[in-house]
């Protein structure tokens, strides 16, 4: 008996929808909406509505199987990121291009602050934005 028809709610169809979703995120290799996302799909012929790759990227990232950054004009672009780990983002606004870094002292002062405030930590978000090197290379 396979996994999938143990899972009945999540047909075949779905399945396929959420594979050619992280498949496409993979290829990209940079942080993208969800409209270039779809976008790229139409480009590929396979038959996701919006609607869906919507869907299936916010039950991705609920389940951190794809990394999602809530950018400063309040668009989410999402990334399938190579660590599985805790880990933050510096980002560049023109290319798109990502390192993986970590929190260093975010680590504990999300901590401090929780507890300074008497809140049960649940988690942080904090990523960095900039312009990369080749970007400010091509601008000069
Ligand atoms: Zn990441
Ligand atoms: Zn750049
Ligand atoms: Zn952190």
């Amino acid at each position: 008996m396979t996994v999938q028809s143990n899972i009945p709610k999540l047909g075949a169809r779905n399945t396929k929808q959420r594979t050619a979703v992280v498949e496409v995120l993979r290829e990209m290799d940079k942080f993208a909406s969800a409209k270039d996302i779809h976008q790229e799909l139409q480009a590929r012929e396979a038959k996701v509505g919006l609607t869906t790759v919507y869907r299936t990227l916010q039950s991705l990232s609920e389940i951190d199987a794809v990394d999602a950054l809530h950018m400063p004009t309040g668009e989410t672009l999402y990334r399938h990121c190579e660590s599985s780990h805790h880990h933050h983002h510096l980002v560049c606004t023109k290319c798109g291009r990502t390192e993986e870094i970590d929190g260093g002292p975010i680590e504990a002062w999300a901590k401090e602050m929780a507890s300074k405030f008497d809140f049960e930590l649940t988690g942080h978000d904090a990523e960095v934005f900039g312009i990369c090197a080749q970007c400010r290379a091509k601008a000069a």
